[in-house]
């Protein structure tokens, strides 16, 4: 099966009584029992229910994991796996990941007792240099936001392993169609399935799948304990949305290699951010393990070139706004959005500048998002 069938077809068959062809919303909290010791295979939605496993077989089969589960946000999927965890050990991760992810790992996990270390992930030496004997997972999230900036994922999935620790990939951005982090040896991807595996902006959800049985039952263990486990309504949103991944991906690439190609001859423009561009320092490592470069682009404006205020409101297409990974197209200053509850250290160390601006770009056609942008721009 190739990955438009997989998506089409995975988990979706759940109605025998009636061949229903989209899969029902079951949204019965619990599940009679036949006799003490025998269940249907589900007993209580918090440990699994039919709609949202239709989600999570599917979502598993596409980044060619043994299964995933579906969690109520992507910063639950997070925590379902920081929770592998237990005081003393030492985890490594990028310094330009998802902020929330960020906050998590610094507020709360460092008061449990756990190790952090955020780092320039973009050579694995970095890694290396940064293990130590307590070290039991590195977190790696590729491309970066807002810069795109690309991890190697075999070479720090490798390094990781040979040590003994666990790695996981926050796989949100490229989604399964463009990039598979467990054919390239890592343990465990992780969604905010909020973004494109949903891809309408009408769901808040996560998932965490996993490499080995081993891990697949910890995970659910900690999902059903954790009490993280996403609602059958949104699950069954999700699903309808990744039926569409496959192409909704080709149009976003499509058109964000459009304007990333217009934004980086613009004389307006200092810096444009985008791995499919031959300028991009990491473009190499990002054709050999991307087979699309996504819908995320940004760029600078050079200094004193434009009022971004003015600029965002002549966009017609673009909304302002935070997220990403939807069919319309969004805009946002970083610096004073997204990336606005980073530290000013931080943002300097992440080089994320006040004249940053990045775009999700939808899968509207391309010639109108470009004669928004010039219009904007002129
Ligand atoms: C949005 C996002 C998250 C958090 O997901 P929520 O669904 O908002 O909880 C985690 N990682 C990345 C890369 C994200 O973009």
């Amino acid at each position: 099966m190739g990955f438009n069938t997989k998506a089409v077809h995975t988990g979706v068959a759940k109605d025998t009584q009636y061949n229903s062809v989209t899969t029902p919303l079951y949204t019965s909290s619990n599940f009679a029992f036949k006799n003490m010791s025998t269940t249907t295979g589900y007993d209580y939605t918090r440990s699994g229910n039919p709609t949202r496993r239709a989600a999570e077989e599917n979502i598993a089969e596409l980044e060619g994991g043994v299964d995933a589960r579906c969690t109520a946000t992507g910063m639950s999927a997070v925590t379902g796996v920081l929770h592998l965890l237990k005081t003393g050990d030492h985890v490594i991760a990028g310094n330009d990941i998802y902020g929330g992810t960020f906050r998590l790992m610094h507020t709360l996990f460092s008061k449990m007792g756990i190790q952090f270390s955020f780092i320039d992930m973009r050579s694995p030496q970095h890694v290396e240099d940064a293990l130590r004997d307590n070290t039991k997972m590195v977190w790696i999230e590729t491309p970066s936001n807002p810069l795109l900036n690309i991890v190697d994922i075999q070479a720090v999935a490798r390094i990781a392993r040979k040590h003994g620790a666990l790695s996981a990939v926050d796989n949100t951005f490229m989604t399964p169609y463009f990039q598979k982090p467990l054919a390239l040896g890592a343990d465990l991807v992780v969604h905010s399935t909020t973004k494109y595996i949903n891809g309408h902006s009408d769901v808040i959800g996560g998932a965490i799948v996993s490499a080995t049985d081993a891990l697949a039952q910890q995970i659910q263990f900690n999902v059903n304990a954790l009490g993280i486990s996403e609602a059958p309504f949104d699950a069954w949103l999700v699903l309808r949305g990744v039926k569409t991944l496959g192409i909704r991906m080709e149009q976003h690439t499509r058109n964000a290699m459009a304007i990333a190609q217009f934004l980086a001859q613009c004389d307006k423009v200092e810096t444009t951010y985008y791995p499919g561009l031959k300028t991009h320092p990491q473009h190499e490592l990002a054709k050999q393990q991307m087979s699309g470069f996504g819908g995320m682009v940004s760029f600078d404006f050079k200094p004193n070139g434009i009022n971004l205020d003015t600029f965002f409101s002549k966009l017609r297409y673009f909304a302002l706004a935070e997220s990403l990974g939807g069919v319309e197209s969004l805009i946002e200053a970083p610096y004073f959005m997204s990336h606005a509850s980073m530290t000013e250290e931080a943002r300097k160390e992440a080089g994320i500048k006040k004249n940053n601006v990045r775009l999700s770009i939808g899968i509207e056609d391309t010639d109108d998002l470009l004669d928004d942008l010039k219009n904007a721009l002129s």
